[in-house]
């Protein structure tokens, strides 16, 4: 068998097979550096090194069999035991590593990139529900996030057609599409909508449909390169691990950046800001498309690390962000604005409207403190309304998975079947609104009053239906539990017999 073909058969005993050698000098992965040399299990060098180990090699003046003596090999021609000794003495204070060594130090998967799938003959992968390379239009796709994410519909409606076009580009981008020179922009996106009312459950679920890999990153731990915190490049680095370092899925991939208006210009300051507007300033080239380098595995660059280049060009990035000031400055403008000229309105009109930030424009986000370059590289801008009492009621019933329909699975593994009355439901929404958390509230809310439930029900065979009443959410009073129809079990256990 020559060395090649059994080189071949390890590659292909082994378990990661899915992942690209990596030279262990140079740690540049095979697809770039060539086919590997092993040198001892799990230990390959690239052709590029192992010459460069042979040239210095024979630069420094001694032959193989000199080589082969201090790595303790034994010596071709028998030499007496002066002569060894002689040969050692050409390099002093130098011994040379064992290869074999260092077995057990290869690099982790998490250091690697995947190797491109051969596709096997028959094998089936389960198809994503909305196809990217066959993009289904937006009033499907808006369809689907319907099924999981309650009102928020004109949020939807964008989202829909933003993620059409882009696909769309990026399928014209892949020559799938016809090409007639007219060049389609990328449509990145920029949410504003307060806490808890679904920005990154939307993103999630979109990428979830879609099947592309997301990458979800808080914009305050950015800093400018050089500075304390992530390199703002360490977004990409996400998207790859997320893609499995699979770079060619990456680059289709999205990026959400949450917390946004945490990058806003700090008013009156003269100190350099490297967390806010550095960032904003740092992030143009990523949003509009370029060839970034990113370390494979790790969100900081460094010399242990290997790295690939990643085109952000087709990669769509969602930033998303609350806004906290940002309804005075619109009410203000709209407040001027109206209070003005010949039909001059009361000057308070907008400070009672509802979902006021629908009415934001570019200037505003100027005034906020993004600059001018940044927002015009996220063209769709839109808001997402504030939750009303009634959403988080239909939130807690209506999703394919929502939390009620979750804890009525729990409980049926246990054949306990969990209803809630429409008064419990209501209560507690309201409690949520109080909280002022948005739908995030929710979940903590009924935590707190399932954890009896789920505690109890396990220890009592009997209990057949337990019933989540009004009184009991408001804690005065407890769930109705009605027991178990011992005749329908036991008719169905005969039935099973
Ligand atoms: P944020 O806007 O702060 O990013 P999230 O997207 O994290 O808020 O929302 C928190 C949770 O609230 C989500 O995990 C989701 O379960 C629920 N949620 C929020 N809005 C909706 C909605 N419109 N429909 C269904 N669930 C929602």
């Amino acid at each position: 068998m020559s060395k090649d073909e059994e080189l071949e058969i390890h590659s292909e005993d082994n378990e990661n097979d899915d992942y690209e050698n990596i030279c262990y000098v140079c740690r540049r992965p095979e697809s770039v550096a060539g086919k590997m040399v092993q040198v001892a299990p799990g230990l390959m060098i690239c052709p590029d090194c192992m010459q460069k180990t042979f040239d210095s090699v024979s630069n420094m003046g001694f032959s193989m069999n000199d080589l082969n003596s201090m790595m303790g090999a034994p010596q071709t021609n028998s030499e007496d035991d002066e002569d060894k000794q002689d040969n050692n003495n050409h390099i002093p204070n130098i011994s040379f590593l064992n290869l074999s060594d260092l077995t057990g130090f290869g690099v982790p998967n998490s250091q690697r990139l995947k190797k491109k799938k051969k596709k096997k003959d028959g094998e089936k992968k389960e198809a994503p529900v909305i196809d990217i390379k066959n993009i289904p239009p937006p009033h499907e796709i808006k369809a689907r996030l319907d099924e999981h994410v309650v009102g928020q519909e004109y949020a939807k409606k964008v989202m829909s057609v933003a993620v059409y076009n882009h696909y769309k580009r990026v399928s014209q981008m892949d020559n799938l599409l016809d090409d007639d020179g007219v060049e389609i922009e990328k449509s990145n996106m920029l949410m504003i909508g307060p806490t808890g009312s679904g920005k990154t459950y939307m993103v999630k679920t979109l990428a979830r449909l879609l099947d592309v890999p997301l990458a979800i990153t808080d914009a305050t731990s950015l800093t400018e390169a050089g500075y304390i915190g992530d390199d703002i490049e360490s977004v990409v680095s996400k998207l790859l691990a997320a893609a499995d370092n699979d770079v060619e899925r990456a680059e289709k991939g999205i990026i959400f950046i949450d917390e946004i208006d945490k990058l806003a210009k700090k008013k009156n300051t003269n100190q350099r800001d490297v967390s806010g507007e550095s960032v904003q300033q740092g992030m143009l080239k990523l949003l509009e498309g370029a060839e970034v380098e990113v370390p494979v595995g790790a969100s900081s660059k460094n010399a242990m690390v290997p790295m690939t280049t990643i085109d952000t060009g087709n990669i769509l990035f969602i930033c998303g962000g609350a806004f906290p000031d940002l309804a005075d400055i619109i009410k203000e403008r709209l407040n001027k604005a109206s209070s003005m000229g010949f039909v001059a309105d009361l000057k308070d009109k907008y400070d009672k409207e509802e979902n006021i930030l629908s009415k934001v424009t570019v200037e505003d986000l100027r005034k906020f403190g993004m600059i001018p370059e940044f927002i015009g590289r996220l063209p769709i801008i839109y808001s997402l309304e504030a939750l009303s009492e009634d959403m988080f009621v239909r939130i807690l019933t209506e999703p394919k998975n929502a939390i009620t329909k979750q804890y009525q699975k729990l409980l049926s593994f246990d054949e306990v079947k969990l209803e809630f009355e429409e008064g419990a439901l209501r209560a507690i929404a309201k409690k949520a609104k109080e909280k002022e958390l948005g739908a995030r509230a929710l979940r903590s809310i009924i935590e707190e009053f399932m954890l009896d439930i789920m505690y109890e029900i396990p220890k009592d065979d009997n209990i057949g239906t337990v019933v989540i009443t009004e009184e009991y959410v408001e804690k005065k009073g407890g769930p109705k539990i009605i027991p178990r129809d011992h005749s329908i079990t036991a008719k169905k256990e005969v039935a099973e017999n």
